[in-house]
């Protein structure tokens, strides 16, 4: 019953961790958004990822965002939230891996300094 307690509420985070430019996809990532999308893998490999540094790997690919710069394509910039969450690759859902968020972090200590719930933080 229940999950592990953790130490960050992704509701109040504008998503720093879709900023990532390199989000990583597996196969079984590209085959579940595939399904996700109603096409073929290699359509889903082409139209949703782009080239990543290492050879052969695949990565997410981006737009533009008036917070972060550059975001993953898959995230609502109103709302900040995914638009693929069932779907999404692996990567993110581990992420940040442990019971807390380095950058939730830093926002809360930022907000709290600011004595301003919605400050943004730009690191
Ligand atoms: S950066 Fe941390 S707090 Fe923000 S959405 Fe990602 S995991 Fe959640
Ligand atoms: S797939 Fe979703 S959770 Fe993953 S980086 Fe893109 S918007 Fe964020």
């Amino acid at each position: 019953m229940g999950g592990k307690r953790v130490f960050y509420n992704c509701d109040k985070c504008p998503a720093y961790c879709c900023s990532y430019p390199r989000i990583q996809t597996t196969r079984k990532d590209l085959r579940r958004l595939a399904k996700h999308f109603g096409i073929t893998l290699e359509r889903a490999r082409e139209k949703l990822t782009k080239r990543g540094p290492e050879k052969g790997e695949r990565v997410l690919r981006q737009q533009h965002d008036h917070i972060y710069d550059s975001v993953c394509a898959f995230l609502d910039r109103q709302s900040r939230q995914c638009t693929v969450y069932e779907s999404r690759p692996e990567i993110c859902r581990n992420y940040p891996g442990s019971s807390r968020c380095g950058y939730y972090d830093f926002l809360s200590f930022e907000r709290r300094a600011q004595e301003d719930p919605d400050f943004i933080p730009l690191i």
